[in-house]
């Protein structure tokens, strides 16, 4: 069944929504079609659109907790290199931010002998960079492992 989930389009099938709103999607399949809808607009509109208002509580019971607990290992993985990504993010944007400061800084006050004091601003901040490369590169390495 696992090859009409999906239309040509890359969406849900209406049956498939209407297999997952009657709770008869399971195991992988469950959990595909759960990740698909958490990361699709288009799908979790149809989904929430299929259910009338008297029909909201009928929902399966532990539906949310098994769905919930199916992704959450690898959730929290997720979740754990998207703050590592965030942070470095932040920690470049910080370093450029900081190298237009010095940049200005070095402009305005030194005059004719800016040269050597850019110079070494621009090395460090490169360095800097290289060093969030690598730990991006180092991230991107362990997460490509860990799939494997
Ligand atoms: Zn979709």
């Amino acid at each position: 069944m696992s090859n009409t989930l999906f239309d040509e389009k890359g969406h849900l099938t209406e049956v498939t929504l209407r297999a997952l709103k009657c709770g008869l999607l399971e195991g992988n399949e469950l959990a595909i079609v759960s990740e698909h809808i958490c990361s699709c607009e288009s799908c979790s509109s149809a989904f929430a659109n299929s259910f009338k208002d008297d029909e909201l509580a009928k929902a399966p019971l532990g539906f949310e907790e098994e769905i919930q607990c199916k992704l959450k290992k690898k959730k929290d993985i997720e979740f754990m290199f998207y703050s590592l990504r965030v942070t470095i993010a932040a920690s470049i944007a910080l370093v450029f931010v900081f190298s237009n400061t010095l940049n200005l800084a070095a402009n305005t006050k030194v005059g004719s002998i800016k040269a050597p004091n850019l110079s070494i601003v621009n090395s460090i901040n490169t360095d800097i960079n290289n060093f969030s490369e690598k730990i991006i590169n180092l991230e991107v390495f362990n997460n490509e492992k860990e799939k494997k």
